[in-house]
């Protein structure tokens, strides 16, 4: 039998799916989280001394946090868990104010991979951040029905059923207004709403979300529905996570000296392939990590027994399988929604867990008391990939890419079991503290 819902994760998940509206908000709001927690932010320009308890570096739209227990040596191995803060999306174009035909737009790009025809018809706002003439930087979010990229009417496509195809310039720009388009006109209404003067809006990281709170569906409200569940279902498990095993070494020791280092790692720019300053690609996790070494008097070597230890659990959002198209899925593995985290496997190293990974998050879910399912994919049909083999590569650590299983990934609002993201909370406390 499966352990029941944990309803007051739940209630906290919704929560951070609502306020995650950028990867600006994410890291802003796990910061805020991590800071309740007692955890101190460090300026990555300052110089880092002798720090044991939590800390966490923001970097754009990443963040990483980590705990040094009290009488941990400089070389404990971290326990790394890795989640990316970014979903695809519509995002502001250099020149906004556009227009045809009598109406007012707005000039969009489409980042990532986002199936177009899940963003129709939905009411959207707006979030991201600001950077002012004087170099600061601010965040703005308006959660209001400001935009909405129409369907066309099926009277003027009777062959919409049979494959909508949207060409992702013309037909994706969101409507706002009526009239001629007046350039200056969204950042008048961004910067009024931020209160800053629009003129001192030098530069900008804008992006649109559906307004529809995230809620709870089905029968037994066995399901949650939102969008951004990949990843933020995994940002929110790790802070939780890494909260919940500084709670611990604040009330324990490790008497036969098997101290670890439990990090977050939450990168930006996954979905479009992690090549950038705040990606995975970036040296940033390393950089942070060998600078957390020193700061408490390691040297190259206690840095390389750290990584030599370490292990990380990637994760990010994996595929349940799909009643109306089980036939995409491999036949004998059927991840389902409320059956536990996933871990997910690819020989061709799509996802970076082999047996001594999986082993690692298997033996952590036994002693959560959870349960867990294996994906692989179906060998005809593409593979998914995720942070997992990139911090793999970097690092040379031992990872297992792990998540939540779910439907329509990707999509502007999707689905996954309100069980599960509980659960992997769980795990991930278990293998960040004792594993
Ligand atoms: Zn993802």
């Amino acid at each position: 039998m499966t352990p029941p819902i944990d309803r007051s994760h739940t209630e906290d998940l919704l929560a951070f799916l609502r306020d995650g509206s950028s990867p600006y908000h994410v890291v802003a709001e796990a910061a805020r989280r991590l800071e309740k927690a007692g955890f101190t932010e460090l300026g990555a320009s300052a110089r880092w001394t002798g720090r044991t308890g939590g800390s966490f570096v923001v970097r754009g739209g990443a963040l990483i946090a980590w705990y040094v227990p009290e009488g941990a040596p400089p070389h404990a191995p971290f326990r790394i868990v890795g989640a990316h803060t970014d979903s695809p999306n519509l995002r502001v174009k250099p020149t906004p104010d556009i227009g045809r035909a009598g109406w007012r737009q707005i000039a969009v790009e489409v980042y990532g991979g986002v199936p177009l025809n899940t963003w129709l018809d939905r009411d959207l706002g707006i979030s991201g951040r600001l950077t002012l003439r004087d170099g600061g930087t601010t965040l703005v979010k308006i959660d209001e029905a400001l935009f909405r990229v129409p369907q066309l009417a099926i009277h003027l496509d009777r062959s919409v059923n049979e494959g909508l195809a949207l060409d992702p310039q013309r037909q994706t720009q969101p409507i706002w207004s009526l009239g001629r388009p007046e350039q200056g006109a969204l950042l008048r209404r961004i910067g009024e709403h931020a209160g800053v003067e629009p003129e001192g809006i030098i530069g900008w990281d804008l992006m649109l979300h559906d307004i529809q709170p995230p809620g709870l569906l089905g029968a037994d409200r066995e399901f949650l529905v939102s969008a951004r569940l990949d990843n933020l279902i995994s940002v929110h498990a790790g802070v939780t996570a890494l909260t919940a095993a500084a709670d611990h070494w604040t009330r324990n020791t490790a008497p036969d000296g098997r101290f670890r280092v439990p990090v977050l790692a939450a990168f930006d720019h996954e979905e479009v392939g992690s090549g950038s300053e705040t990606g995975a690609q970036s040296p940033l996790l390393e950089r942070v990590l060998s600078r957390s070494v020193a700061a408490r008097g390691g040297d190259g070597e206690d840095c390389a027994r750290a990584f030599a230890g370490a292990l990380c659990a990637s994760a990010d959002m994996a595929h349940a399988v799909h009643p109306n198209f089980s036939e995409r899925h491999d036949p004998d593995n059927h991840p389902l929604p409320g059956g536990g985290p996933v871990v997910k496997v690819n020989v061709n190293q799509h996802y970076a867990t082999d047996g001594t990974g999986l082993a690692a998050f298997a033996a952590a879910c036994e002693r959560a008391e959870v349960p867990w399912q294996r994906f692989v994919s179906n060998n005809a049909m593409p593979c998914g990939t995720s942070i997992g083999p990139i911090t793999a590569a970097r690092l040379g650590v031992t990872t297992v890419d792990v998540g939540v299983p779910g439907l329509s990934m990707h999509s502007a609002r999707e689905l996954a079991g309100a069980a599960d993201p509980g659960h992997l909370t769980r795990a991930l406390t278990e293998l960040v503290t004792t594993g």
